[in-house]
């Protein structure tokens, strides 16, 4: 048994005693810079958390093994309303967190007072998620930890800052942001439940006029006004009639509640329900008819005004609402207060010109799908089908005046433009979908007046983010493009609030930077933090002079070194460090923050920063599920790390994290996975201390030996090259379970000579074990430390260099033959399945010469790309003995070409410079293997040898690469 404990204990003390992970500048070696996204210390750690680091921590480990001087180092973000939130919940004694501190995560209930403050808080989690890291074995350089509300770090901050603004950055003014009118503050991603960014959306809002009273009506495609038939309300909702700046408007009481954030002046004058606005007509402010307002169900009175208007012949919804009314007899109309006469005359009106669609696309499409209500889920499809079509292959059509025969996606700004000036349209903000913020309060866009915000909207900083992006290491690739994206659509962002810890604007201390803005370059921090620390600095001396100097070289050293009283030696050693890990080359996090955090740090760098030091590399990963579902509190399914690592042990966790999925995708975590990997781990550590009792001798060694140090090589390689990208999965499976076959094979084919060959076979025992315990080290490292030192490893394995091909052992001929055995033991068993029988006497046949040479004359023509039966026959006659067996060798031919064909071209190849396998004597060596797998006679000669035993004519049946078995 192995005792995960101990071992992990023992080794985490080793490489803290040999000061391991500490990384300081070393000329002499190339560097790697790691860092993750630091966490916020707001709960304690679970599981979910441990991918993104482990990941890291595995990346780490790898270019430490190839000999790189690899920093990995970690910090606490303090700043912003995570923290807050959290204490504020935990202080109105919100009985949903309590429960989840104390009854999922154990805290000490005596302990939660000391929670409720930000500081106690942070304090608390720090100390709980640092112990997590270590305990897992993350091979950080502690001696760089810090936490962003350090005065030493605000005034690195505060250096961004004054840099960004001096590169016209910065600006202020008015924008909208998602805002929660609780707590009075603009909510970004980390501040909602559930993560979820507050996207928002510009809607035209059309101003529908029915006297001195105005229907805006909320719409994405101010372009189909033209096709108005009627307008939607719903019936059951409230509204009102409420005086907005000088106009009277009817829009949902939701809507004159949020038109407020917006900026308006609103005086409610009446309230009323949906249904008592049915039947009023308005006029459409662009064509002049006069529409009816009608009921649909679909309106929701929460998104936008509430109301809305009905293109029936391009909104798939619109077209089904209508179409269900007019379903309805007269009296079921009068019911709702609808006159027949406004609804039966009414008909689609076509505007919108697309290549393969009718008049009616949107009719067109619901019919097809035979979409026939309102709820139907279907109708998103139907909408993205029309929508898409009409916006990249639309063309307005004759009936809407001047914008006939403009291309929708021209026509949509134009009208919209139009409308505006003239006063018959008005923009309004919307969040596209509902967000709430971690207070549970609903998010709301506000126009914010005043606010600070960086631009990421300034087309040449784009540029410049987008060159940083075409230089750099994406993995997964597959994200990169959500990046370019990311980059072509990020705005302005507010970058300071009133509340939370931090740091303050420079220029303005009435704001406090916010947690996405004030976690963006801190990567460089890291490389001189320790020097700070040990120093102790006035941090008020450390002014913009002092950054400037340690991170762009500019200014002198002898002033900063006055101001600071650092002396000039110090200041260099702190300039020389940063230059030496930087740039950055690997930044790691999880995929939900590209659209944020990951592309600010490229924007950041790239305005701040030379272009030799932006950063050159991005890894994320995607989320851990448990059994198939999203952690949460009400699944019952949270396993703290701490508590995950006490159970299966951080070696069997990390492999669990690490081996289920690629990173690209999300982890599927659950207990059984992890009790089978600590299970597979143990049979390791068994294996190994086995191997490494005995050194073995390479004196002696067989074929299947060489064919076991020739698989050996491969695995290295596909694991060496699945590390390169980090596809850690296919690399936990090829050091592990394609490994694991192939020695299993092997230790079957040389049971019977285990005793008299004992020392080839430790040897390569030994090798396999060696390079196995080294490549699972970045994975698995307390076990491999343990399995290192009993292999007698020089130093840790930690940083032992990674395995290497050796090429000179790469035996693809080997591992040809090899595979006939396979092949042949496969076949035996499976006639033994079909047939049932007690097999007495195995003979197996192998194919005789002139079977090779067409085989090799296929194997040439497959080569070239000309194989088929035809020519393969031509080739063969030009051969006088081949000629002579006229009859034989097209049927044989035929027997070959759709194997040959589906020959991988390498194979092919190593087949070719092979030539004509003595299979013969490949057999034979295997017989001893044979006779003990089936227990009985084998014996292999020759299908065409005078002696042969064939009583069932089996022989003819012989194929190179394929014997013919015949079974007594
Ligand atoms: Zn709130």
């Amino acid at each position: 048994m192995v005792d995960w404990a101990a071992i992990e204990e023992k080794w985490q003390k080793r490489w803290e005693e040999a000061h391991l992970f500490e990384a300081d500048p070393d000329p002499d070696k190339p560097k790697f810079y790691i860092t993750v996204a630091y966490p916020y210390p707001n709960s304690p750690q679970h599981i979910g958390h441990g991918r993104t680091y482990t990941l890291a921590d595995v990346h780490a480990r790898y270019r430490r093994m190839q000999g790189y001087n690899v920093l990995l180092p970690m910090a606490w973000h303090y700043t912003g309303t995570p923290i807050i939130a959290m204490v504020e919940r935990l202080k109105e004694g919100d009985e949903d967190l309590i429960e989840t501190f104390t009854d999922i995560y154990h805290i000490p209930r005596e302990r939660l007072k000391e929670l409720e403050t930000p500081i106690g808080m942070a304090r608390y989690f720090t100390e709980e998620i640092k112990q997590g890291m270590k305990r897992m074995g993350y091979s950080i350089d502690w001696r760089r930890e810090f936490t962003t509300i350090d005065p030493y770090y605000s005034k690195f901050i505060h250096w961004q800052f004054e840099k960004l603004r001096q590169r016209g950055y910065i600006t202020q003014g008015s924008h909208p942001v998602g805002w929660c009118p609780h707590c009075g503050n603009p909510v970004g991603q980390h501040d909602t439940i559930g993560d979820m960014e507050p996207e928002i959306q510009e809607f035209t809002a059309i101003k529908f006029r029915a006297g001195d009273e105005t229907y805006p009506t909320a719409t994405l495609r101010p372009e189909t006004v033209f096709g108005v038939t009627n307008i939607w309300v719903n019936p059951d909702a409230e509204y009102v009639k409420a005086k907005v700046d000088d106009e009277t408007w009817i829009v949902s009481q939701r809507a004159a509640e949020k038109l407020v954030f917006l900026g308006y002046r609103v005086e409610v004058l009446e309230k009323m329900k949906g249904v008592e606005l049915l039947g009023r007509r308005v006029v459409n402010p662009a064509t002049g008819a006069e529409v009816p307002i009608l009921p649909a169900e679909f309106v929701d009175p929460n998104h936008a005004t509430g109301v809305v208007m009905s293109v029936p012949a391009h909104a798939p919804y619109d077209y089904i609402a209508l179409k269900t009314l007019q379903g309805l007899s007269n009296t079921a109309l009068k019911k709702r207060g609808l006159r027949p006469g406004d609804v039966r005359p009414l008909k689609p009106i076509g505007i919108i010109e697309v290549p393969g669609y009718g008049e009616w696309p949107a009719a067109e499409v619901v019919e097809r799908m035979g979409i026939e209500t309102q709820d139907d889920p279907r109708l998103e499809e139907a909408t993205k089908e029309v929508y898409g079509e009409e916006f990249r292959n639309g063309l307005m059509r004759g009936n809407t005046e001047t914008y006939a025969g403009m291309r929708v996606e021209a026509a949509r700004e134009a009208v919209r433009k139009d409308l505006i000036a003239e006063g018959k349209a008005t923009t309004i903000y919307e969040l596209v979908k509902p967000v709430y913020c971690r207070c549970g309060t609903e998010v709301v866009v506000k126009i914010f007046e005043n606010q600070w915000f960086i631009n990421y909207g300034d087309p040449d900083w784009k540029k410049l983010a987008h060159e940083n992006l075409d230089e750099m290491t994406i993995i997964p690739r597959e994200f990169r493009q959500e990046f370019e994206n990311v980059i072509d659509w990020l705005k302005a962002k507010a970058c300071a609030r009133k509340v939370g810890m931090g740091t303050r604007l420079p220029w303005a201390p009435d704001w406090i930077i916010e947690a996405l803005s004030d976690s963006t370059i801190y990567m460089a921090y890291y490389t001189v933090v320790r020097h700070l620390k040990r120093l102790q600095p006035d941090p008020e001396t450390l002014d913009v002079e002092f950054w400037d100097y340690i991170f762009l070289g500019e200014g002198s050293a002898m002033r900063v070194s006055e101001k600071t009283g650092i002396p000039i030696e110090e200041l260099e050693k702190m300039r020389e460090e940063f230059l030496y890990f930087y740039p950055l080359d690997a930044r790691h996090s999880g995929r939900d923050l590209i659209s944020n955090h990951l592309t600010f740090m490229i924007f950041n760098h790239t305005a701040i920063f030379p272009r030799d030091l932006w950063p050159r590399g991005i890894y994320v990963n995607g989320s851990v599920l448990m059994e198939g579902q999203k952690m949460s509190k009400s699944l019952k399914n949270i396993i703290p790390l701490i508590e995950a690592i006490r159970e299966f042990g951080a070696d069997p966790l990390r492999l669990s994290l690490m081996a289920t999925a690629e990173p690209i995708k999300d982890a599927d975590f659950s207990r059984s996975l992890a009790k089978s990997m600590r299970e597979t781990l143990e049979r390791l550590y068994d294996r190994v201390m086995e191997a490494a009792k005995h050194e073995g001798n390479p004196s002696d060694l067989k074929e299947i030996d060489l064919w076991m140090l020739s698989r050996l090589q491969r695995h290295i390689a596909e694991a060496t090259e699945a590390m390169e990208e980090l596809r850690v999965r296919r690399a936990i499976h090829a050091i592990l379970y394609d490994m694991n076959q192939d020695l299993e094979w092997y230790l079957r084919r040389v049971a019977p000579q285990r005793e008299q060959r004992s020392k080839a076979i430790n040897y390569v025992l030994r090798r396999v074990a060696e390079a196995q315990v080294k490549m699972l080290a970045p994975f698995t490292p307390h076990l491999c430390e343990e399995l290192w030192e009993a292999l007698g490893g020089e130093g840790f394995v930690s940083t032992a260099p990674w395995p290497k091909v050796d090429e000179k052992l790469i035996r693809p001929d080997l591992e040809e033959k090899e595979d006939i055995i396979k092949a042949c033991l496969e076949d035996i068993q499976h006639i033994l399945r079909v047939t049932g029988i007690q097999p007495q006497h195995i003979h197996l046949y192998t194919a005789t010469s002139w079977k090779w040479k067409v085989y090799l004359n296929a194997l040439e023509l497959a080569l070239a790309g000309e194989l088929d039966v035809g020519s393969l026959i031509r080739e063969c006659f030009k051969d006088e003995e081949l000629r002579f067996r006229a009859r034989e060798v097209p049927e044989f031919a035929r027997a070959i070409v759709e194997d040959v064909t589906k020959t991988p071209e390498d194979r092919i190849k190593t087949r070719l410079e092979m030539g004509v396998v003595n299979e013969l004597i490949v057999l034979q060596d295997a017989a001893d293997f044979l006779k003990a797998e089936f227990n009985c006679e084998v014996s292999i000669c020759g299908e065409s040898d005078p002696w042969i035993k064939d009583p069932e004519g089996r022989a003819k049946r012989a194929k190179p690469y394929r014997p013919a078995i015949y079974i007594e």
